[in-house]
């Protein structure tokens, strides 16, 4: 397996875990961009989010779930945060791996750009 997502899943590549269950794993982004910058992926391997199906709904909505506890876990639940799926070339995807990047700490500008 090819995806750098799932070796980090099977830990064959090192990562600060933040949150770990049977079917989610949060991890610290390796290039945060923002004090708190965190990726949230299922343990499903997934593309991108054009790829769900109706299979997949419970899971994404676990993904959030996950970001929100991790926020409030650390203290930027009243202060805010973004949370964002990039799909596809325009978006900048660059990992195929479907994940949720949780993102705060700072204040953050809108429209992203
Ligand atoms: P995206 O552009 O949405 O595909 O974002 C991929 C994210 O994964 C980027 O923010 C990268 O910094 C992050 N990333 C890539 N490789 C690793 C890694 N080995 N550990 C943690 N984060 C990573
Ligand atoms: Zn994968």
């Amino acid at each position: 397996m090819e995806c750098i997502f799932c070796k980090i899943i099977e830990k064959e590549i090192p990562s600060v875990i933040v949150y770990e269950d049977s079917e989610v794993i949060a991890f610290n982004d390796i290039i945060p961009q923002a004090p708190v910058h965190i990726i949230i992926i299922p343990k499903k391997h997934i593309e991108k989010i054009s790829d769900i199906t109706s299979e997949d709904i419970d899971i994404i909505g676990k993904l959030i779930f996950t970001a929100k506890n991790i926020a409030k876990e650390k203290g930027i639940s009243e202060s805010g945060y973004r949370l964002v799926f990039n799909c596809n070339k325009d978006a900048g995807q660059a990992v195929f791996h479907i994940h949720l990047h949780l993102l705060g700490g700072r204040k953050l500008n809108w429209p992203p750009g």
